[in-house]
């Protein structure tokens, strides 16, 4: 089966499993979204949207942020894991996005990037999920799927990234991620796969 074939059915396959995929993290507002994706590095979107509401309930504005302390912040988001580094991004990327961005979350990727504590696969999931701009978030999930499936050498997410994107039409971009990453979490975990009962790999192997 050629890649592309092999693409066409996975894209089949995940519709049926995940036709209306909806963003994991709870989330009221571009900002809220924003501090929420930072928070799920290395952390369960579900321990996450434990943690949001009451982080959320101090302050949902970067305005409001800016007024608690870090240790405050690092206090309240410390079951995410990694609390300082995150307790010190959240206060400054807020601070940075009152001094250059009128408190507003930009929606270009150069200028996501270059706020405090968001990389390249945060900046994208805020393109796709806030402003609906074509992204392709890779995270390791996607990343180990798009290799087992091979869709991608797998030599790193940015060449992950580019072969998916190559592979995929740009307005399926944004459900695809979802949909890959619910599939992911659901059947394919990084250890104890079953292929003979698998809804994708079953059918790649039968068409190799
Ligand atoms: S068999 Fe299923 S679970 Fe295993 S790699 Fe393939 S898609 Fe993932």
């Amino acid at each position: 089966m050629k890649k592309k074939e092999r693409a066409l059915l996975v894209q089949k396959t995940l519709n049926k499993l995940y036709p209306h995929p909806q963003i994991p993290l709870s989330h009221t507002s571009h900002y809220t979204l924003l501090i929420a994706v930072l928070l799920s590095a290395q952390c369960t979107d579900a321990r996450v949207n434990e943690i949001t509401p009451r982080l959320f309930a101090k302050a949902k504005t970067p305005e409001e942020m800016v007024k608690l302390t870090i240790s405050q912040i690092e206090e309240i988001i410390r079951p995410c894991g990694l609390s300082n580094n995150k307790a010190k991004a959240i206060w400054n990327l807020s601070k940075q996005l009152l001094e250059k961005h009128g408190g507003k979350v930009p929606s270009t990727l150069e200028e996501l990037e270059a706020l405090p504590g968001v990389g390249h696969k945060t900046a994208s999931v805020i393109m796709c999920q806030a402003f609906k701009k074509p992204a392709f978030p890779v995270d390791t999930h996607i990343h180990r799927c798009a290799k087992r499936w091979k869709l991608s050498s797998g030599k790193d997410v940015r060449q992950t990234e580019k072969d998916l994107k190559a592979l995929f039409p740009q307005k399926d971009w944004i459900k695809l991620h979802l949909q890959i990453i619910y599939f992911a979490r659901e059947y394919c975990p990084a250890r104890g796969h079953k292929t003979a009962e698998c809804p994708i790999c079953n059918q790649l192997l039968q068409g190799l």
